[in-house]
Parts: C-alpha cells; sequence; structure tokens
C-alpha cells in the first residue's frame, strides 16, 4: 500500500499563517511597486511640462515612452498586489502565477519600448536629424536618470529577495531607460567639447553616434528581454527547478529513516517553492513512524529552500525491490503477474502472487516459471517465503454463458442473475454477477450460492478471470455498490 500524505493540510490555522507571512512580503513588494509607479507619474509630467516649453519632438518622444512607462508600472503593480494575496479556497496554491503574468508583460514592453526607441533612431538618422537636444530636456534627462537608477536598483533588490519575475522586468526595463538617456547625455557633453574644436562638425556626426549607441542598448535590453519571457513562461509552465530538486534531494536524504529519495517534483511559483518527493522507507514502520520521517523530511526542505509548500509521498521500499525483482523474470509460459501481496509476518516476509501460465503449459514447465520467480525475489529479499498461485491463460469471455452458468446454480434456490459486468484490470478479466434470490434466505445459503457460482466461472474460464458474486435480495431495484457477500 502506498501512503499519500498532504503536510500541508489547508486547515484554516495553516492558511491564516501563510497568510500572515505573504502580507508581510506583499507589503513591501507592493510599496515598491507602487513608489515605482509614482516615479513614473512624476517623470511623465516632467517631460510633458518640458514638451509644453520647448515643442521638441525628441522631449514629446520622451513624454509618450513615459507614459506607456505608467502603464508598465500599473501593471506591476497589479501583478505583484495579486501575487502576494495569501492563499484562499479558490486558490489553494497561492496567486504567485499573477506576478509570472506580470513578468511576462514587462518584458514585453522592454521589447517594444526598444522597437520605439530604434525606430526613432532610425528615422533621426535616416532624416539626418542634427543632435540639437534642448537644454531643459537634458535637464530633466539627468533627474529621470537619477530617478530610474534608484527604482531599479530597489527593484532588482526586491525581485531578487522575493523571487519576483515581473520586478526584475521593470528592474531592466528603467535599466534599459537609464542606459538611453546616460548615452545622449553623454553625447551632449562629448558635442559640446568638439564644438570647441570643430563647431558644427558634431550636428551630424552626433546623430549618427546617437542612433548606434541606441541601437545597441536597444539590442541589448531586448536579448535580457526575450530571457525574461522565457523565464517567466517558464514560471506558468511548471518547468522544474534544477536547483530545487537538488537542494529538496540532499535535505531529505540526511533526515534519519529516509532509505531513498526519488520522483522528485520542484518549481517556483512566485516567492514560494512547490515541492513533491517521494521518500523510501522501511516496510517495517508503523504510520505514527513514518509520518514523523514526513514531517522531518518537511521541516528539512524548509530549513533549506524557505517558504515552500511540500508534499511527502512515502513508499516501502520492499515492495519496490520485490516489483523489480519480478520485473526481470522471464519466461515462455509466463504471462503475467498479478495480485501481488507482500507480508510482513513475524517469522519473516511472505510474498504471495498469482502467476498467469499460458494454457497449453506442462506442469514441468509452470515449475520452471515459478522457480525463476522465488529465485529472483529470494535475490532481492533473501529470508523471502514466496507463494504463488498459477491461473491458466484463457480465451475471451462470453457473457452469455456466464449468464447461463450462474442461472443454472440460482435456480436451484429460487433466485435470477441480473446484470453481468466484466472489466480489465491491468491485463486481467474482472467478472461481476449479480445474483437475486428469495429475501427470506439466510446468508450462510447465500454465501453458499455466490461461492458455488464463483467456482462455476472459475472452472469454465479460469482464472485470471476473477469472479466477483453480488447477492441481492429479488424484486429490490439493484444496487451497484451493494457489499458483496463473501
Ligand atoms: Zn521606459
Ligand atoms: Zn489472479
Ligand atoms: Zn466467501
Amino acid at each position: 500500500m502506498k501512503t499519500h500524505r498532504l503536510i500541508n493540510d489547508p486547515s484554516e490555522v495553516k492558511l491564516e499563517e501563510m497568510g500572515r507571512v505573504s502580507s508581510i512580503m506583499g507589503n513591501e513588494k507592493t510599496r515598491i511597486a507602487f513608489l515605482s509607479l509614482l516615479a513614473s507619474v512624476y517623470i511623465t509630467i516632467m517631460n510633458a511640462v518640458a514638451w509644453l516649453l520647448t515643442g521638441s519632438l525628441a522631449v514629446l518622444a520622451e513624454t509618450m515612452h513615459t507614459t506607456l512607462d505608467i502603464l508598465v508600472t500599473t501593471i506591476t503593480l497589479v501583478a505583484v498586489g495579486v501575487g502576494s494575496k495569501p492563499p484562499d479556497k479558490e486558490h489553494p496554491y497561492g496567486h504567485g502565477k499573477a506576478e509570472s503574468i506580470g513578468g511576462l508583460f514587462g518584458s514585453l514592453f522592454i521589447i517594444v519600448t526598444g522597437i520605439l526607441i530604434g525606430y526613432e533612431s532610425a528615422e533621426r538618422l535616416i532624416m539626418r536629424v542634427p543632435f540639437s537636444p534642448d537644454p531643459v530636456a537634458a535637464v530633466v534627462m539627468v533627474i529621470a536618470i537619477i530617478i530610474d537608477l534608484n527604482r531599479s536598483r530597489a527593484l532588482k533588490n526586491a525581485a531578487i529577495k522575493w523571487n519576483s519575475r515581473a520586478l526584475e522586468a521593470d528592474s531592466y526595463h528603467f535599466m534599459s531607460d537609464v542606459a538611453i538617456s546616460a548615452s545622449v547625455i553623454a553625447l551632449i557633453i562629448v558635442g559640446k567639447l568638439m564644438d570647441l574644436l570643430s563647431p558644427g562638425l558634431f550636428n551630424i556626426w552626433g546623430t549618427v553616434l546617437d542612433s548606434l549607441l541606441a541601437f545597441g542598448i536597444v539590442i541589448y535590453f531586448s536579448i535580457i528581454g526575450v530571457r525574461l519571457i522565457r523565464t517567466s513562461i517558464d514560471e506558468l509552465m511548471d518547468r522544474t527547478s534544477e536547483d530545487l530538486v537538488r537542494r529538496a534531494t540532499t535535505a531529505a536524504m540526511s533526515v534519519p529513516g529516509v532509505l531513498a529519495v526519488k520522483d522528485v517534483k520542484a518549481r517556483r511559483v512566485g516567492s514560494m517553492a512547490h515541492i513533491e518527493i517521494t521518500i523510501g522507507v522501511s516496510d517495517h514502520l508503523d504510520v505514527s513512524d513514518a509520518h514523523r520521517i514526513a514531517d522531518n523530511v518537511e521541516s528539512a526542505i524548509k530549513r533549506d529552500v524557505g517558504s515552500s509548500m511540500v508534499m511527502v509521498h512515502i513508499e516501502p521500499m520492499l515492495r519496490e525491490r520485490i516489483e523489480k525483482a519480478l520485473a526481470g523474470v522471464e519466461d515462455p509460459v509466463l504471462v503475467n503477474v498479478h495480485e501481488l501481496n507482500i507480508v510482513n509476518s513475524p517469522s519473516g516476509v511472505v510474498v504471495s502472487m498469482h502467476a498467469v501460465i499460458k494454457s497449453d503449459a506442462k506442469l514441468e514447465d509452470v515449475d520452471r516459471a515459478i522457480k525463476k520467480i522465488e529465485s529472483s525475489i529470494k535475490g532481492a529479499v533473501p529470508d523471502a517465503r514466496v507463494w504463488v498461485h498459477v491461473e491458466p491463460d484463457k480465451s475471451v469471455i462470453n457473457v452469455n454463458e456466464i449468464k447461463d452458468l450462474a442461472n443454472a446454480v440460482s435456480s436451484k434456490y429460487g433466485g435470477y442473475v441480473g446484470d453481468v459486468q466484466v472489466i480489465n484490470v491491468h491485463g486481467v478479466d474482472v467478472i461481476r454477477v449479480l445474483v437475486y434470490l428469495p429475501p427470506g434466505i439466510d446468508v450462510v445459503t447465500a454465501h453458499n450460492v455466490a461461492t458455488e457460482i464463483e467456482s462455476e466461472i472459475a472452472k469454465a474460464y479460469s482464472m485470471p478471470h476473477h469472479v466477483i458474486v453480488s447477492v441481492l435480495p429479488r424484486n429490490e431495484t439493484p444496487k451497484l455498490n451493494r457489499a458483496r457477500v463473501g
């Protein structure tokens, strides 16, 4: 039996506790996103005023750009705000993916802004617009550079601290804005110096240099934008985090009682890590001991990777070893093995199973196949005792024939046969027969009828066609989930 266990059971207390943690995180993140929005509004107003004063087309373009930035920072604020909301009934895994969506938009805007700037530069280059920035525009640019440098750094720190793609995208965006503005300021200074040497020369070369620098910066940040888009999509697609997998595996292996770690699934959703892990433990543990080990694994992982949801799946190692050993057994007469049961009796391990053998096999062939099974299991579990029930491989099931067989028995007791169902479970046919008997019949007789029908069908069809006969009182509407008498 596999033991599934959800460590973070979504009880009220846990949700509340997680809610507190994420609202603390939310406050800091949303504050930075909000300040960034205010900065965008402020810079835009500044640019608009500068445009009214100068009428410069370059300043108008910059005003349009920073207006777009207001939209960008608003989306980021919404994404971070939603992303910081604690898990609730509708979103038990939290809202962290809102930040990945915000990151997707943010990185798209880096590229869109880059295309706009590149287009303007190309236009200036082709039209041979002389490089003559307005002094008012230059002052506005310097102020914008100072603001953008600061918020870019603050956004970057918060992005790293909370693993937020939305904040990271904006951090790069404003870094690219800084680079563009700084290159213009640098060219103004170079231009002024060159004017001293050869007046007028920089008018043309300034435009060329300005455009080339802008192209370079735009290309550089577009590459970053594309990379961020990929990271955001990876988060949305739950791409595995190799780093998390490695750390969770190491942490789990360090817990006493953990014999093996496998099937580690790990991903990041916003600031939260989600980890699913399967640990192998000794088969002889009772549930509470296994539970304690799983708890320790959860704590060990949380200590290492920080805020996370951890789900631990416990698997007894013995079963896995035996299944692996059985998978390696090959014999021409052996069709399949099922109903594998492993019992830890005080005198040692008992492994019982059904083996389906080809119907034309002789007993000596069967013996050879069983010996292979035995020796393979004993290779994995030396003290195991192996009990094998042999079943011939048999032909296709005929439902009408089964009905006839069952009717022949049940009519002797005044009953009749209802529904016959056949389902295939892992290559083994299971037959279920509903039989109606007089309501006054006692349970011992009813059980005998069921057993008689089961054995008639088993004789005619042999196993692996497993038979379950359900007995119901007649004149009653059949209920399919009625317990089997047997
Ligand atoms: Zn911008
Ligand atoms: Zn069987
Ligand atoms: Zn029985």
